[in-house]
């Protein structure tokens, strides 16, 4: 429903207020009164009993129900008042089944409720719980009015207009329109067109703690980002909620769009200034391209919101193109949810401790706590993957509150002088019991709380800041000690450094994986947050360190302490125990001289083009610049392929070295980074001339691309021999 459609009915209340008043005021007969006031059109009347269900409606009110309205009582409030459908740019109101669950106040409810000749009235409720002597709850009390004639015609203006009120952006309405237009328009003319969906991570808990002005006032300060950043390059709307939308006509280039994801990720992430008080959100960008991901606005609109939910998924705060791999790992989340509840039941994750060590004396300060799920089927499964599945509910409580006990129980069994970090999920760490459970751990293991170190990410910044002040002062009086985790990765606000929280900084490993490359700017970034951590007072720890000239680095940049495979991959307690056994706890840093281009491993089959002929290949790695392949014999260095990736992602290569079968490409121009740890073309061959060749548009699914129907028009004789494949087609 838009705004400004809320005020006009708002402004009508006063009338039931007053009622109020009147109905509670002197000694003249109640009744009588109500029965006035109801004549007077102002009001109606309804209670329920404390389970909730209909025990009263006064007498105009079963009026304008119409016959049959008795049979209403006895009946769930719920069943007989309906939640509306929420209209486009609404401050969402809550379901009238969760206040009533949360037995709160009813302000201003709307709802829909069927008379007796199947016709929809709208009502707007006020009510209020009520309780007897003893404080039990005994039901709702609450008055309503009739504002069907008035709901009926803002909805109507509501469906006509094209601007969204609030933030003057186009609305889902014009959106749609524009998008099935210019999509139609395209297919003819040839051209592509991409669709970003933006969805803002945390912007409910701003909404919750600031108020909903508050709400409104930060929808319209990201609808002015947004726009200084996409310009006239397309057109930005607002989809209703905290979700937005960027139509980007004549763009394919990944990397282009990959780029301007980027700038909205950090622009959106830039603190905001609301009545005096600042706020800080995210967004999550999922992005598809027409015609490779979707021909028609409903399957590129699906396409783009699957890459959104992955980029939300993955952490929020990024971006992520869709591919048709999403499509399968959103049902493989969906079953990891369940399979997650049954192993917390079953007590089976366990904790791994990483070392922090001193890179001068190489001597370990501390062990960081790490989940680690080994599920019988999907084998090992990454915190990174299963910690936010476990946010979406409770679980996240039990898992976090059971680590956390088991760390301080574990750490008493080490020497006295190391240290234990544990690592907190936002969603914990606002929950209001967190501070006994922490003190409840300390207590149960009696574990000195200076030995504790909670490790927070920058996420906990959102919403309302002097509550999330007001936990930091609590845990340090506990006596515990705090660390700031993958700093620089998320805001980036310096603001909430200087309260003095931290004990300690975390530098993310995106600084310090390949800082020693050439012409990096990341070692000045080391230095400076170094430096200013220093200032503090605080420690810095480098994360992520693999290879020794990384460690050279940040030891000469001044990080106090070091964590990375380069000291140690996460161990059990037993090993962390054999450690201690000879007394030393002393790492003997290994690992490569120097830092390698990032390589991903894989084991995937993809295709090969040389001169005419397509041959299978098993890619083994890939890289920016290059991959490994194996399946073929008898490839000469030198040679000129073109390496099929699957999509339409085709890679002019070159092999620069190769064994009996085994070769090594070199790629033309080097892949882009996905937003997401993979690799991507820049550009993918269009479907347009797939279609060229004969392959009607229509037969293209999203992101499907059948080079097979090309390579058996073309069937040459090979010029190398391919080898057995043991790989299923992935
Ligand atoms: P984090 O807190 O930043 O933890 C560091 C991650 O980096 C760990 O990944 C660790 O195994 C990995 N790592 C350490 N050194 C290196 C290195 O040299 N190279 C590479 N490539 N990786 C390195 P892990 O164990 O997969 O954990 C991922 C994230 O999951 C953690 O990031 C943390 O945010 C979260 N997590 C883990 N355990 C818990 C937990 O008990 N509670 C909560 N809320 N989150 C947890
Ligand atoms: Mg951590
Ligand atoms: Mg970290």
């Amino acid at each position: 429903m838009p705004l400004g459609f809320r005020k006009n009915l708002r402004e009508s209340r006063n009338a039931a207020t007053e009622q109020r008043a009147v109905a509670t005021g002197g000694a003249t007969d109640r009744s009588v009164v109500l029965g006035e006031v109801e004549e007077l059109g102002i009001g109606m009347f309804w209670a329920t009993d404390a389970e909730g269900n209909l025990s009263f409606l006064s007498s105009r009110a079963l009026a304008d129900l119409g016959a049959g309205a008795e049979e209403l009582i006895g009946k769930p409030l719920v069943r007989v008042f309906n939640d509306i459908e929420e209209e486009v740019g609404a401050p969402t109101q809550r379901s009238l089944a969760f206040k009533l669950k949360a037995r709160s106040k009813l302000d201003e409810q709307i709802v829909a409720v069927t008379d007796a000749r199947e016709s929809t009235r709208w009502w707007r409720l006020n009510g209020r719980p009520l309780l007897d002597a003893e404080g039990n709850f005994r039901g709702y009390r609450g008055s309503a009015v009739d504002i069907s004639a008035q709901y009926a015609y803002e909805t109507q203006v509501a469906r006509q207009s094209q601007v969204d009120e609030l933030t003057g952006l186009a609305n889902r309405r014009k959106l749609g329109e524009r998008l099935t237009a210019m999509l139609a328009a395209f297919r003819v003319s040839r051209r592509s067109c991409a669709l970003m969906m933006l969805d803002l991570d945390r912007f409910k808990q701003v909404n919750d703690t600031m108020g909903h002005p508050a709400g409104d006032e930060l929808l319209k300060q990201v609808a002015q980002r947004l726009l200084s950043i996409v310009k006239d390059a397309g057109e930005v709307g607002r989809l209703g909620g905290d979700e937005f939308q960027v139509l980007l006509p004549d763009m394919d280039d990944r990397g282009t769009l990959g780029e301007l994801a980027n700038r909205i990720v950090q622009s959106i992430s830039q603190p905001y200034q609301i009545n005096g008080r600042r706020a800080i959100i995210g967004t999550s960008v999922g992005i598809a391209i027409a015609p490779y991901d979707g021909l028609e606005a409903d399957e590129l609109t699906r396409s783009a919101d699957m890459a959104l939910y992955s980029a939300k998924e993955t952490r929020g705060g990024t971006f992520c193109f869709f591919t048709s791999e999403l499509r399968d790992a959103a049902s493989k989340t969906a079953m990891l949810g369940d399979r997650l509840r049954d192993a917390v039941d079953k007590d089976e994750l366990k904790l791994a401790y990483q070392p922090l060590v001193d890179p001068v004396t190489n001597e370990v300060k501390c062990f960081e706590a790490l989940l680690r799920w080994h599920d019988e089927e999907a084998g090992d499964i990454s915190p990174a993957q299963f910690i936010p599945v476990a946010e979406n509910d409770d679980l996240i409580i039990r898992i976090g509150e059971a680590a956390l006990r088991r760390a301080c129980m574990d750490a008493l069994a080490w020497p006295d002088t190391i240290r234990v970090a544990v690592n907190v999920s936002a969603k914990q760490f606002i929950r209001p019991g967190y501070r006994k459970a922490v003190a409840a751990a300390l207590a149960a293991s009696g574990l000195p709380p200076q030995r504790l170190e909670l490790e927070i990410t920058e996420s906990v910044f959102v919403g309302d800041l002097e509550t999330v002040d007001a936990i930091f002062r609590d845990l340090k009086k506990l006596g515990v000690r705090l660390a700031l985790d993958d700093f620089g990765t998320g805001y980036s606000s310096l603001g909430y450094l200087k309260h003095g929280h931290f004990n300690k900084i975390k530098i993310d490993q995106s600084f310090v994986r390949g800082c020693t490359e050439n012409g990096d700017i990341n070692p000045a970034i080391i230095t400076a947050i170094v430096a200013l951590a220093k200032a503090l007072g605080m420690e810095t720890v480098a994360e992520g360190v693999e290879a020794m000239d990384e460690l050279a680095l940040v030891e000469e940049r001044g990080a106090d302490l070091v964590q990375g495979y380069i000291y140690s991959k996460p161990i059990t307690q037993e090993q962390v125990l054999a450690q201690f056994a000879d007394g030393s706890g002393v790492f003997r840093p290994s690992g490569p001289p120097r830092h390698r281009a990032e390589r991903i491993t894989i084991f995937r089959k993809v295709g090969l083009i040389h001169e005419d002929h397509y041959y299978d290949v098993i890619l083994r790695n890939l890289s920016k610049t290059g991959a490994r392949i194996t399946g073929l014999a008898g490839v000469p260095v030198g040679t000129d392929v073109v390496l099929d990736l699957g999509h339409g992602q085709l890679v002019v290569s070159k092999v620069a070295n190769a064994t009996e079968n085994s070769q090594g490409l070199k790629f033309e121009t080097p892949l882009i980074s996905d937003g997401s740890g993979g690799f991507m073309t820049r550009h993918r061959i269009s479907p347009y001339s797939l279609a060229e060749a004969g392959i009607p548009l229509a037969a293209l699914g999203a992101g499907a691309f059948p080079l097979a129907k090309w390579r058996e028009a073309n069937k040459t004789v090979p010029k190398f021999v391919q080898l057995e494949l043991s790989v299923p087609n992935a």
